[in-house]
């Protein structure tokens, strides 16, 4: 019996599927650490993990797989996340960058998804960005914390975003503002709240997204989310500003500029009729989508 027979619902082929698909993780801080744990459990085979930095003693109240050892010998978290991955799949094909993840962009062209926990929201724009470019689903994540009169409220959000389907600025969640007031407290906003259960909802809720994306299992996939989470409620809800925004063009992202010139979309429809399983599962799940778009 397979390692992955408790999950056969997510597909006959999909042990094989998930196997090929290659993720791209940005941030391997308190969400991206979870999401390269829940990866690895799931059987995705191929990984590149981009972080930059090390671990420090004040990361280890949510960065899962980081222990004080860690902490004492300055392991980068990108050395971590390979470790935990390993920990559950010995062989799985892992790409590391100790860099910020513009530098390191030709490797995430070949990724099946991306998903980003970025905390600087011109990070997150240009992310999506060169995502929509290249044609790769992502996924965002984010988490914040506000003091309120009469104590802490903890919240966040989770968004899919396909070339073509509302963006992070249509969402509001990008704006000029939000861009400008960061140039203007760069460097001095201090660290950001950051605790590891939302975390860990909002990363299990992108790792649903991710799956929902290259297999079977939902009767109703969407090309397009917004999930909002309220920490205080424990509530995850989709947020009202998605249903305004379904059916309108996004103005921000041009479909004239989607699309990698090397990306030749007859052969992978060769390839897809031909049933072959390909590490583009994803687009082959989306083809009409797909052909909608470019046709
Ligand atoms: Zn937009």
């Amino acid at each position: 019996m397979s390692w992955l027979a408790r999950q056969k619902f997510l597909g006959d082929d999909s042990e094989k599927v998930f196997k090929g698909l290659k993720i791209g993780i940005i941030g391997l801080g308190g969400a991206g650490s979870h999401i390269a744990q829940q990866l690895a459990h799931i059987g995705i085979g191929n990984f590149v993990l981009v972080d930059p930095q090390t671990i420090e003693d004040t990361n280890l109240n949510r960065l899962v797989g980081g222990t004080w050892k860690d902490v004492e010998d300055g392991t980068p978290k990108v050395d971590i996340a390979e470790r935990v991955i390993r920990g559950v799949q010995p062989d799985a094909k892992v790409t590391k960058h100790r860099k910020r993840w513009q530098e390191v962009a030709d490797d995430l062209k070949s990724c099946d998804v991306t998903i980003g926990g970025l905390d600087q929201v011109r990070d997150k724009d240009e992310l999506e960005g060169f995502c929509r470019r290249f044609m790769i689903p992502y996924i965002d994540i984010g988490m914040d914390v506000h003091k309120g009169d009469k104590g802490y409220f903890i919240g966040g959000q989770v968004i899919l975003s396909l070339p073509g389907t509302p963006c992070l600025r249509c969402y509001n969640v990008v704006t000029q503002a939000k861009i400008e007031e960061e140039a203007r407290n760069y460097g001095d906003a201090g660290p950001k709240p950051q605790v590891v259960w939302p975390n860990g909802i909002l990363a299990s809720t992108a790792v649903g997204l991710t799956l929902q994306l290259v297999s079977p299992w939902h009767p109703n996939p969407v090309e397009s989310e917004y999930l909002q989470y309220d920490g205080n409620a424990g509530t995850m809800a989709r947020s009202a500003i998605w249903k305004a925004m379904q059916g309108r063009a996004c103005p921000h992202h041009s479909l004239q500029e989607t699309g990698d010139p090397s990306f030749d979309l007859r052969k992978m429809r060769d390839a897809s009729s031909a049933g072959s399983i390909s590490s583009r599962a994803v687009r082959f799940r989306f083809w009409s989508w797909f052909m909608a778009l470019f046709g």
